[in-house]
């Protein structure tokens, strides 16, 4: 029988266990569901699609209306099915054999994992003790490995802590002299401040991912772009699959972009909340980093993470196991739910500690 490759084999692929539970805080979707009207647009859509007929492959009118999201025309805007897929595209086109993509640990498990799959080698820098990114350090790591794609992700999955403008903008200034384009993965962009798309620019080597996933309340529809320079959108149309959005992901992904005012009132709501399940955390017997994202990433100071993860899950309540993870031994990531799910989660950890300490 034949066998994968000896690489593939020996991987050990994507797992976030997908288990049937009352509250679900393990994977940041949002606990709301789009608007009923979207829902009405996509039964339409849905109506008038041509089955028959391939869909558009340019995606122009989808494109066009993500571009005048961030006042850009089409040309600037690549899209695909989630931003993994965008992620994947970019490191099929900019890394591949003989090239380097360079990442900050601990980050989104998907840019290591998307680059070793396109067999681009991957070269690992630290961050500091709050997870915090550090110049010299990023200098360092670009300088001595000459990384063709340049990671970060802001605000930073797992950790939730958000890269300073002034700090893009160095890195941005050291892709620029290397050769190399800075991907900046914004998948929680709208739940924090700042956004580098501010620093887009023709022949700027930067590109900026989105996702619908998070912010737009929309992770079973798997839709994602970037926004970025003409020239790199143009090498990643070389490179994906021909028609590889549907026409009735294009056509509802665009009716989607006219709800955006319920988007950023369901952003809102999840930062006061972000902002009440860090003020409990602050309570407990845990460590827990300050988050800009709509999860927070904590660890329990005098029992192990994993305990904790078993005793939640008893309670019906799914978080994100993070002790295998790179420098996060005992750490766990609870997404923000809605309110009765956050009481649900924050009254089960106040009582698993209190047992298990006592
Ligand atoms: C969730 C997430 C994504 C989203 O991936 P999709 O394929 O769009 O669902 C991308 N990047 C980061 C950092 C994420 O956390």
């Amino acid at each position: 029988m034949i066998t994968p490759r000896s690489d593939v084999a020996l991987r050990p692929g994507y797992h976030s266990p997908q288990v049937d539970v009352r509250v679900r805080l393990n994977t940041n979707e949002s606990p709301f569901p789009p608007p009923d009207e979207w829902l009405d647009d996509v039964l339409r859509e849905a109506a008038m699609v041509h089955w028959n007929r391939y869909p558009d492959r340019s995606a122009i009118a989808l494109r066009t209306a993500i571009g005048a999201l961030h006042g850009l025309g089409p040309e600037w805007v690549f899209a695909a099915n989630g931003s993994n897929e965008v992620l994947q595209t970019v490191l099929l086109a900019f890394g591949g054999p003989g090239r380097t993509a360079a990442l900050w640990e601990p980050t989104y498990a998907l840019h290591s994992h998307l680059a070793e799959t396109t067999s681009t080698q991957v070269v690992v820098g630290e961050r500091g003790a709050d997870f915090a990114l550090d110049v010299d350090e990023i200098r360092r790591v670009i300088t001595e490995a000459g990384p063709s794609v340049v990671f970060l992700c802001s605000p930073n999955n797992p950790t939730g802590v958000a890269d300073s403008p002034a700090l893009v903008e160095e890195v941005l200034a050291m892709a620029r002299s290397g050769d190399a384009l800075l991907v900046v993965d914004e998948a929680y962009g709208q739940f924090s401040g700042w956004s580098a798309t501010s620093l887009l620019g023709e022949g700027e080597p930067l590109v900026v991912v989105r996702t619908y996933s998070k912010t737009w309340a929309m992770a079973g529809l798997r839709l994602g772009y970037l926004v970025g320079p003409p020239e790199v959108v143009n090498a990643l149309e070389k490179v994906v699959l021909p028609y590889h959005l549907d026409t009735l992901k294009q056509a509802i992904g665009l009716a989607a972009l006219s709800y955006e005012t319920e988007m950023r009132a369901r952003v809102e709501q999840l930062v006061a909340e972000r902002e009440r399940v860090q003020a409990a955390l602050a309570a407990m017997d845990v460590d827990y980093w300050r988050s800009g994202a709509n999860f927070v990433l904590f660890r329990p100071r005098r029992v192990a993470g994993q305990a904790v993860w078993n005793a939640l899950l008893s309670h019906s309540i799914l978080v994100r196991d993070c002790s295998s993870w790179p420098r996060l031994d005992g750490c766990l990531r609870v997404t923000i739910g809605a309110p009765a799910e956050n009481d649900a989660f924050i009254e089960a950890l106040a009582e698993t500690l209190e047992k298990m300490t006592s």
